[in-house]
């Protein structure tokens, strides 16, 4: 019987770092967990991609929240930084429900440390208070 924990993982992955979108071979080894082989790239960051999305997968959210007072109804939101791939809907129930008050300025926090990830949800536009 083959041991498992010897078994080569591979798995193919786009590159997002530009428009090439270059496509990578990531080959990971079970028993260890340090041997992470990239291909397909034709520079750093695609190798660097490679890495963390196979050992910490991040994504930045971007959606809307309900706004008060305001010239226009919903206000767009964004993560500050990428939050781990697992938490995306902890986040995203965590700034559902929340209603703001205008005025709002880019890069107001509209939500800290987010599903206790550390990251904040903040603005991405500006609201002008009205009435
Ligand atoms: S590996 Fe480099 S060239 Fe290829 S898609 Fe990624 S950033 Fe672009």
């Amino acid at each position: 019987m083959e041991k498992m924990e010897n078994m080569i993982c591979v798995d193919i992955i786009t590159c997002i770092g530009c428009p090439m979108g270059c496509e990578l071979t990531v080959e990971t080894n079970q028993s260890d967990k340090n041997y992470i082989a990239v291909s397909g790239h034709f520079c750093k960051i695609g190798e660097n991609y490679a890495k963390e999305e196979i050992t910490n997968p991040t994504r930045n959210i971007a959606t809307s929240v309900k706004v008060t007072g305001g010239d226009i109804p919903m206000l767009s939101v964004k993560t500050a930084k990428p939050i781990p791939k697992n938490k995306i809907m902890d986040c995203a129930k965590a700034v559902q429900n929340i209603t703001v008050t205008a005025p709002i300025n880019v890069g107001d926090v509209i939500l800290k440390n987010a599903a206790n990830t550390g990251v904040d949800f903040i603005a991405t536009r500006v609201i002008c208070a009205v009435g």
